[in-house]
């Protein structure tokens, strides 16, 4: 079969359908990002077809010469990008750079400190359902209450406590500047590892909009289709020298076979797009946009989890209305308004229903939404929570009518891949 729509309608409907919410809904999810055709079409390409166990000129397959062209450039650009002398592009997924990195610098059964996913870090920082809390002995930092900022006292205090062999700064639902030499500090008093999770803000690190981990830490990891805008998957950095080869050999032959090197090819078009001037227009915007999203939603009289945003998101407490994530998030999706809701600091209820959502401005700034659209987006998202409120969680189906009007005028002004 050559032809998609014709041999497996199945699939490209719902590759359609797709499509199609994604151009008609604003998307809020703090996660997400649009990725540009050119990072599509090398994602779709027959670099597919190809196996590549090994690295660039030391594969363990014939006929490799061409995607070594594409992971050459991938890593060239990338060590560009953030200012770092080694780089691995091979991880399939965030979850797997961070495996591979913890076992390049302990084995199982160590103690590894991470933020709580409870207060924010990721399911890989030393969560009991994944393989970081089953595989490592793990412990777990969170927020000072008052700041509800990290408690790096905290951290240092569980640190000389459980002498922990990684020590894991990074989060998914974190709206404040991390303290990188902090982390550094507390890791060498107790002869720690520093491992740095960046990625949710690696596009702001790599246009000097959030502090470099570069340096500081002993291993920087990130995922590549957040802030960074490319394809779905991961990468690992480093300036030691001495790991450089130990991270290599954790990814391939440790976790993973061979590398996605059509997925490798998008990751060195999305590394050079973040090389342009414009991508730090791009970041600039993404903040500002955050920003104000978030000062609109407090005028409205929401509270923010740490009082604000440094970076592209924010979670939202919702606990002053008494309503919870999950019936918020449907309210809002049914008015053409896409974020997740989200567990907040010490949140009474479970990860299944949440007293919080989290908002973030990278997708909706890549459709050209400027500081205008987002606070018109942030008193949407208030007249939605104010009706989901009265309602009593149910929400207010003419109120999600009419702010579905104003989404569908929003998204028309601001078109999606307009020739697709
Ligand atoms: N690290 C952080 C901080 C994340 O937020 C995420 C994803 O949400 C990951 C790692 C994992 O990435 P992936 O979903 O590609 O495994």
């Amino acid at each position: 079969p050559t032809d998609l729509s014709q041999f497996d309608p199945e699939i490209q409907a719902a590759i359609d359908a797709e499509l199609g919410r994604q151009k008609h809904e604003i998307e809020l999810i703090a996660s997400e990002n649009i990725v540009s055709q050119a990072v599509m079409q090398a994602q779709g390409s027959v670099l597919t077809n190809k196996y590549a166990e090994g690295y660039p000129h030391k594969r363990y397959y014939g006929g490799c010469k061409h995607v070594d062209v594409a992971e050459d450039l991938a890593i060239s650009r990338v060590k560009e990008l953030f200012g770092c002398n080694y780089a691995n592009v091979q991880p399939h997924s965030g979850s797997q750079a961070n495996m591979a990195a913890y076992l390049a610098l302990g084995k199982a059964g160590d103690t590894i400190l991470g933020m709580s996913l409870a207060h924010g870090g990721h399911l890989t920082h030393g969560a009991t359902v994944n393989f970081s809390g089953q595989v490592f002995n793990a412990v777990q930092y969170g927020l000072n209450p008052e700041t509800e900022t990290i408690d790096y006292d905290q951290v240092a205090q569980l640190a000389r406590e459980h002498k922990p062999r990684i020590i894991v700064a990074g989060a998914s639902a974190y709206s404040r500047v991390i303290d990188f030499p902090k982390f550094r500090e507390i890791a060498d008093e107790v002869g720690a590892d520093l491992v740095v999770d960046m990625a949710h803000f690696a596009g702001l690190v790599a246009v000097g909009e959030h502090p470099s981990p570069i340096g500081i830490a002993d291993i920087v990891t990130s995922t590549t289709h957040k802030t960074l805008r490319g394809p779905r998957g991961g990468l690992i950095l480093t300036n030691r020298e001495d790991l450089a080869k130990k991270i290599n050999s954790k990814i391939f032959p440790g976790i993973q076979g061979g590398p996605l090197m059509h997925v490798i090819a998008a990751k060195a078009v999305a590394f050079k797009e973040a090389l342009q001037p414009d991508f730090k227009q791009y970041i600039q915007q993404v903040k500002a946009n955050a920003t104000v999203l978030a000062a609109t939603l407090v005028e409205g009289g929401l509270r923010i989890v740490s009082g604000g945003t440094d970076n592209h998101l924010m979670l939202v407490d919702l606990t002053s209305r008494d309503i919870t994530g999950k019936a918020t998030e449907h309210a809002l999706e049914r008015a053409g308004l896409t974020c997740n809701k989200n567990a907040i600091p010490n949140d009474p209820r479970s990860p299944f229903i949440t007293s919080g959502i989290r908002l973030g401005a990278p997708a909706a700034t890549t459709r050209g939404f400027k500081e205008e659209q987002f606070r018109a987006v942030g008193q949407m998202i208030v007249k939605i929570v104010d009706a989901v409120d009265a309602t009593g969680g149910e929400g207010d189906a003419a109120i999600e009518a009419e702010i579905h009007q104003q989404v569908d005028a929003l998204c028309e002004q601001f078109p999606l891949y307009p020739n697709l």
